[in-house]
Formats: structure tokens, sequence, C-alpha cells
């Protein structure tokens, strides 16, 4: 694989994991691309929080910091592109881009993320990483004392066990669903399904199939994750039962020269990713770290 459309490490993904993975992999001078199609997790969050001295950073002045920063490094591209393949190529990778122009690596990251299914309520997506969120972490703060809803039971005792000391209120909507077996909670609940979201007077009111309304300054809901790209499929890479790639301490998929880091990964012991700017960016250090190792022992 001497051809010009060679990189030796194809990192996909331009998030927090793979531009992290990508400045690992350039201090040490390992010939590197990184691939970003502009489809951000956060992408419609105005300031990302629980950063260590970025926190209320806006996501995308971190990503061109990050961008500015990988251009001290000579052996790293980053290309604006999306990947529409991956598949292994003898003892490498080949990678066929969106546009059809191929390319050959010896290894992958891949950090492509995933992507988040909200519960089907007109108007949610608007709000969207707004008034609507999933992390009291990154989200929570910036509404202490005010009144902040919890959509469905599942979630519901872990969410507001967490809010509790945020929030000024807690009030959980949730159809009259079971709760997890075991759990308790102790905040009102309210049967009723929400059928719409809008936004009212700085924060949120929910309309119910009851004809009610509540209003609320935030609300925290649970999306379904699925895998931003195909790659963990074309592969066959192992996945955990939550869809995401299962990957080992040191960021090795079930495949050799292929490493995965942020949103789409985690390890066995997790039930689901531990989605942060901060954890994505370690877990694509340590993907790059190993992608290199990878490199070194073809040698
Ligand atoms: C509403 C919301 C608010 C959040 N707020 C915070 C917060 O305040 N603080 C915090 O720490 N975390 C926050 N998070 C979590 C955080 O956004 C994620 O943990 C983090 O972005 C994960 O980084 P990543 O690199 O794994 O993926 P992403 O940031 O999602 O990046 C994925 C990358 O892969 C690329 N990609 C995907 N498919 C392809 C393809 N086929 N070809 C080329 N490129 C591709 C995308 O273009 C993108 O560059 C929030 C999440 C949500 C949903």
């Amino acid at each position: 694989m001497t051809n010009s459309q060679h990189t030796d490490i194809a990192i996909i993904g331009g998030g927090p994991a793979g531009l992290q993975a990508a400045l690992t992999a350039g201090r040490v001078r390992r010939r590197v691309t990184l691939f970003d199609d502009g489809t951000y997790r956060n992408a419609t969050v105005s300031h990302m929080h629980n950063v260590l001295t970025h926190d209320g950073t806006p996501p995308a002045e971190f990503r061109a910091a990050a961008r500015r920063e990988l251009t001290a490094y000579d052996t790293v591209s980053v290309r604006e592109e999306r990947v529409a393949s991956v598949e292994r190529d003898g003892d490498g990778f080949r990678l066929t881009l969106a546009t059809g122009e191929v390319m050959t690596s010896y290894a992958v990251v891949l950090a492509t993320g995933v992507r988040d299914e909200l519960p089907p309520v007109p108007g949610l997506q608007e709000v969207w990483g707004d008034l609507a969120a999933q992390c009291p972490f990154c989200h929570g703060f910036e509404f202490a004392g005010q009144r902040i809803g919890i959509l469905g039971a599942a979630a519901a005792p872990h969410l507001s066990a967490l809010l509790g000391p945020v929030a000024g209120e807690l009030v959980v909507l949730d159809e009259g669903q079971e709760l997890p077996e075991g759990a308790t909670l102790d905040v009102p609940r309210v049967a009723a399904r929400v059928t719409a979201v809008e936004r009212h007077d700085g924060g949120l009111r929910l309309t119910l199939d009851d004809g009610t309304t509540q209003d609320v300054g935030v609300l925290f809901v649970v999306p379904t994750l699925h895998q931003s790209a195909p790659f963990a499929e074309q592969l066959g890479l192992d996945l955990n039962p939550s869809g995401c790639v299962l990957v080992d301490e040191f960021g090795r998929t079930s495949v050799p020269g292929v490493t995965a880091g942020g949103d789409l990964a985690h390890l066995a012991v997790f039930p689901m990713p531990m989605a942060s700017v901060v954890q994505a960016s370690a877990a694509g250090q340590v993907a790059g770290n190993t992608a290199i190792a990878h490199l070194l022992s073809r040698r």
C-alpha cells in the first residue's frame, strides 16, 4: 500500500473523540487522515458544560480551536468528506468516500458518534439541546431552582434523584407507565401523554392529551441511540446490548486494527456510552494510541 491515496491511520469523525485521536497521532508524526461530514451530536447546543477550562464554550468554537491546533502537525490532514464504507483489504483497510474516491489505511479509528432518536412528540426536536436534553451534568445547572420536567417513567427514578438538588420542583410526565422493577419515586407524576411541546415564557409549555398543560423550565428525555455510521455493521464488529460498539480498555474492537472511541463505543461493564466531551476526548486518545501500537506491531 504505497499509492498516494494511502494514509497510515484513517480517523472517521471530527468530534472530540476523533480530533483528540488525530492530535495524539500527529504528536508522533503518524500519517493520519481525519474525515468529518459535519454531523455532530451536540450540533443544536449553544454552550457545552462540564468540560474543564471550556465550561460554557460553544461546541463549534471548541471544534474550531481543535482544528486550528491540528494545523501545526504536518502529518495530519482533515477532510470534510463523508466516508461511505470501510472494508478489510489484506492486512489493512479500504475506505470508499461518498464521492467514490477510494483510500487505504493500515488502521482505522472509528469516532462517528451516535444519533439521538427522540420520543415522537411534536415540537421536541425544535427545542432539543436547548430546553430539552438528556444529561443533568450537561444541562441541569442552568435551570437551578426552576420547575423541571422528566418525560417517561423508565429513567424517572434515576433522573429525579440526580436533579433533586438542582430543581425547585420536579414533575414526571409518564402516561401512567410502570416504574422499573423495585424503583420508587417521590416526585409528582402526571399520567397523561404529552402531545406537544412549545416555547413559552422562557421555558416550555407541554400540552397533554387530557387537555391540560404543564409549564417547565426544561424537559429531560431519554433518546434512543443509533450508530451514526454503518461501519460497525460493515466490518462485523461485536456490539454491546446497547447497540454501541464493544471495546476493551485499549479501545480495541473485535477486528484487529480497528479502534473506537467516543459515544459510538463503550466497555462491556457500562450499560451505555458515558457520553461527554471529556470522556470522548479521553477515549479518542486511547483509540489513537492503540492505533499507533497496531502500526508498530506490523513492522
Ligand atoms: C443535547 C445534548 C447536549 C450535550 N451537552 C453536552 C455538554 O454540555 N457537555 C458534554 O460534555 N457533553 C455534552 N453532550 C454529549 C457530547 O455531545 C458527546 O458526548 C460528544 O459529542 C461525543 O463526541 P464524539 O466525538 O463521540 O461524537 P460527535 O461529537 O457526535 O462527532 C461525530 C463525528 O463523526 C462524524 N461522522 C459520522 N459519520 C461519518 C461519516 N460517514 N463520514 C465522515 N464523518 C462522519 C461527524 O461528522 C462528527 O464529526 C451533549 C449531547 C447532547 C445530545
